[in-house]
C-alpha cells in the first residue's frame, strides 16, 4: 500500500528508488559498493569476522568461572548458533553477491530485515531476542573495522561507482534515522541518487552536506526509518519534502516526469556557466563556492566559480578518531585546493568543530546523551580551536604555508569577543614566528572573521579594526539569533531568515562593512537561496559565496535585477512585518523557499 511521509524540503528535485535502511548507529560502517571479482574476498572478510567473534564467544564460555550468573552460559549459546546459523550468513551474503555491498553493509541491511521481522513477533521473549541479534552483528562489525582499520577512506563512495557498473542495479535511496554530516559526507559522489532521514533541519549540517551533493533530499520525516522498509520502492520529492512509499503507476509517472523536467532545467541553466555575472546595472557580482574538501574545487570551478569562499575545513577532521590531521596533511589539502582553484582565491575557514559537526561517532553519542547540555552554544568553532592552542597554531601554520602556492585567506568562525580576536591574532603571529623560524615559506593572508553570532554583528565596526573582510554565515545567525537549533527538527518552523530582526541585521551588517570599505560577503544558504538573491543586492551585498550546484541558478536571478531599483525598495521589506510577502511585492521576488 502506498503512503506518504512529510518533513522538510532541504535539497530540490525528484529521486525515484529502492529504500536502503541504515540505522544510525550504524551508518559511519563504510558502504561501498565491491567491484564483481572482490565480491568472493567480501564474503572471506565475513565469514572471518564471524570466525573471529565465534572464537571470542567460545573462549569466554570456556573460562567462566563457577560462580558466573546461570543465564550468561545460555546467552552465549544463543549467540554462538545465530553466528553458525548458516542461513543468517547466507542471506547476508546475498547483498554481497546481488547488490555488491561491502561486508559491513551487508550486515548493517541483514540486520534491519531482521530486526523488522523481530519486531513483528506478538511473543515478548521472541522480540526480545531481537536484541541478541544487534549485539551478535555489533561483535562483527567491530571485528571487520578491526580488520580494516577505522576512517580509512571509503571505496567506491568516494569515487565514481554507481550501481549501474556492477550490473545494472536499481537506484538506491538512503533512509536512515540520522546521518551524522560527517558520515553524510562519505556518501559525497556515492551511489546515492536521494537521502532521507527521521531528524534534522533545513540548515543543519547534514542538509547542508546533501544540498551540497545537489541530489533531492528530506530531513525531519520523523517515521520514515520506521514505516519503510529495506528495498521499497519509493519516491523523494525534495521540493515538497514529501517521501512516497510503494507509489501507484499513475503518482510515478508524474514524477518520472517532473524529473526529466528538472534535468532539462539543469542542462538550460549549464549553459550560464561562462556568463559573467553583471547585472542590468552594470554591477558586477563575485559568486564563489562553498567547499568542503579539497576535490570539491572542480566542481567549484566547473560551475564557473570565481574562487572559494569558504573551506569548510572540519570535514578534514571528522571521521578520524583518535588520527586527526597532522600540519603536512592539512598543508596538502590547502595547497591542492590552492592549486585547484587555478589562481583564484580560496577562503579557508578553520576548523568549525562542535554543535552538530562533532570529531567522530563517539562524540555524537555523548553529545546527544547530554555530556554537553547545549553543543551548539558550546564549545565549537574558535572557541574549540582556542581551546586546543597547539592544534591552532598548526592548522595556522598549514593554511599559511599552503599560502606559497596561491591566494588563500584564512576565515575565523563565530567570533564574539574582542579576546577571541586578540588571541586570535597572537596565534597567528607566532605561527608565522614559527615558519620563519624553520625556514619555510609562505605568503600574504587576508584574515577574516564569519559574522554568525549576534555579538558580532552588533560590533563589527570594532571587529573590522582588526579583520580585513567578513562574511556573514547566515545559518548560526538565525540560529543564534531566534534562539532556534538549526539542527532540531521540532523548532524548525521557527527557524526563519525572514524574520525582520534578521533581515535588518544583516542589512546593518553589510551596510557597515560597505561604509568601511571592507570586503562583505555572505555564505550561509541564504546566499544561494534565490528567493534572497533581489533582497541580498538591494542591501549592497556583491559577494555571494554558496554550493557550486547553486550558482547558476543566482547567477540567473541577478542577471535580471538592477540594484539601484532594488535599493530604493529596501527599506520597504525593512519595515514589513511579513518581509517575504514584502519582498515578493515589491522585488518582484517570487514566493519564499521553504
Ligand atoms: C553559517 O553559519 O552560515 C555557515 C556558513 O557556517 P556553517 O553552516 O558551516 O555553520
Ligand atoms: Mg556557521
Amino acid at each position: 500500500m502506498s503512503i506518504q511521509i512529510f518533513g522538510l524540503a532541504v535539497s530540490r528535485g525528484v529521486a525515484i528508488g529502492r529504500a536502503v535502511l541504515v540505522a544510525s548507529s550504524r551508518v559511519d560502517v563504510a558502504h561501498y559498493f565491491v567491484m564483481p571479482e572482490e565480491v568472493g574476498a567480501e564474503i572471506e572478510r565475513l565469514r572471518a569476522a564471524r570466525d573471529e567473534v565465534v572464537a571470542e564467544l567460545a573462549a569466554l564460555q570456556a573460562d567462566l568461572p563457577a560462580d558466573a550468573p546461570s543465564e550468561l552460559p545460555a546467552l552465549l549459546d544463543v549467540h554462538l548458533m545465530l553466528l553458525r546459523d548458516e542461513i543468517f550468513m547466507g542471506a547476508t551474503g546475498q547483498w554481497v553477491i546481488e547488490r555488491h555491498y561491502n561486508a559491513e553493509w551487508a550486515l548493517s541491511a541483514q540486520l534491519e530485515v531482521l530486526a523488522r521481522q523481530f519486531d513483528e513477533m506478538d511473543d515478548d521473549y521472541l522480540r526480545e531476542r531481537k536484541a541478541d541479534i544487534e549485539q551478535v552483528v555489533e561483535r562483527m562489525l567491530q571485528s571487520l573495522v578491526r580488520g580494516s582499520g577505522r576512517g580509512r577512506p571509503v571505496r567506491g563512495s568516494q569515487g565514481d561507482a554507481t550501481p549501474r557498473d556492477f550490473g545494472g542495479e536499481e537506484p538506491l535511496v538512503l533512509v536512515a534515522s540520522d546521518v551524522a554530516p560527517a558520515d553524510m559526507l562519505q556518501f559525497k559522489r556515492s551511489v546515492f541518487t536521494g537521502f532521507v532521514t527521521d531528524v534534522g533541519g533545513t540548515h543543519s549540517h547534514t542538509a547542508i552536506v546533501a544540498r551540497s551533493m545537489d541530489i533531492p533530499a528530506v530531513v525531519g520525516a520523523r517515521e520514515a526509518s520506521r514505516l519503510v522498509r529495506q528495498d521499497d520502492w519509493v519516491v523523494i520529492d525534495g521540493d515538497a519534502g514529501v517521501l512516497i512509499v510503494d507509489p501507484p503507476p499513475m503518482v510515478l509517472e508524474e514524477y518520472r516526469f517532473r524529473r526529466r523536467h528538472g534535468e532539462l532545467e539543469r542542462a538550460r541553466l549549464d549553459r550560464l556557466r561562462h556568463t559573467q555575472a553583471v547585472t542590468l546595472d552594470g554591477q558586477a557580482i563575485e559568486l564563489l563556492a562553498n567547499i568542503e574538501m579539497p576535490a570539491d574545487a572542480a566542481a567549484a570551478l566547473q560551475a564557473g566559480a570565481v574562487g572559494v569562499g569558504l573551506f569548510r575545513s572540519e570535514f578534514l577532521f571528522m571521521n578520524r578518531g583518535d588520527d586527526l590531521p597532522g600540519e603536512e596533511e592539512q598543508f596538502e589539502a590547502y595547497r591542492d585546493a590552492v592549486l585547484a582553484m587555478k589562481g583564484l582565491p580560496v577562503t579557508i575557514r578553520t576548523v568549525d568543530i562542535g554543535a552538530d559537526k562533532p570529531l567522530d561517532r563517539l562524540t555524537a553519542a555523548e553529545l546527544r546523551h547530554g555530556q554537553a547540555l547545549n553543543p551548539a552554544l558550546g564549545l565549537r568553532a574558535i572557541r574549540w580551536s582556542l581551546s586546543a592552542p597547539g592544534m591552532f597554531r598548526q592548522q595556522l601554520r598549514a593554511i599559511l604555508r599552503a599560502s606559497a602556492f596561491g591566494r588563500l585567506r584564512i576565515l575565523i568562525p563565530m567570533i564574539a569577543h574582542m579576546s577571541q580576536v586578540r588571541q586570535t591574532l597572537e596565534a597567528l603571529a607566532r605561527a608565522r614566528k614559527q615558519l620563519d623560524d624553520a625556514g619555510r615559506p609562505f605568503g600574504a593572508v587576508e584574515l577574516g572573521a564569519m559574522i554568525e553570532v549576534p555579538a558580532a554583528a552588533l560590533q563589527v565596526q570594532s571587529l573590522l579594526r582588526h579583520f580585513d573582510f567578513i562574511s556573514i554565515g547566515t545559518n548560526d545567525l538565525v540560529q543564534y539569533l531566534l534562539a532556534i537549533d538549526r539542527a532540531d527538527e521540532t523548532v524548525a518552523h521557527l527557524y526563519d531568515p525572514w524574520h525582520p530582526a534578521v533581515l535588518q541585521l544583516i542589512a546593518q551588517t553589510i551596510a557597515t562593512a560597505g561604509r568601511m570599505g571592507r570586503g562583505v560577503a555572505v555564505c550561509g544558504e541564504m546566499a544561494g537561496d534565490p528567493a534572497f538573491t533581489h533582497l541580498l543586492l538591494a542591501m549592497g551585498l556583491r559577494s555571494f559565496s554558496m554550493h557550486p550546484s547553486r550558482i547558476a541558478v543566482i547567477k540567473q536571478k541577478l542577471l535580471r535585477a538592477d540594484t539601484r531599483r532594488l535599493a530604493t525598495l529596501l527599506p520597504q521589506v525593512l519595515e514589513a512585518e511579513d518581509c517575504a510577502a514584502a519582498c515578493a511585492q515589491w522585488m518582484g521576488n517570487g514566493a519564499p523557499v521553504a
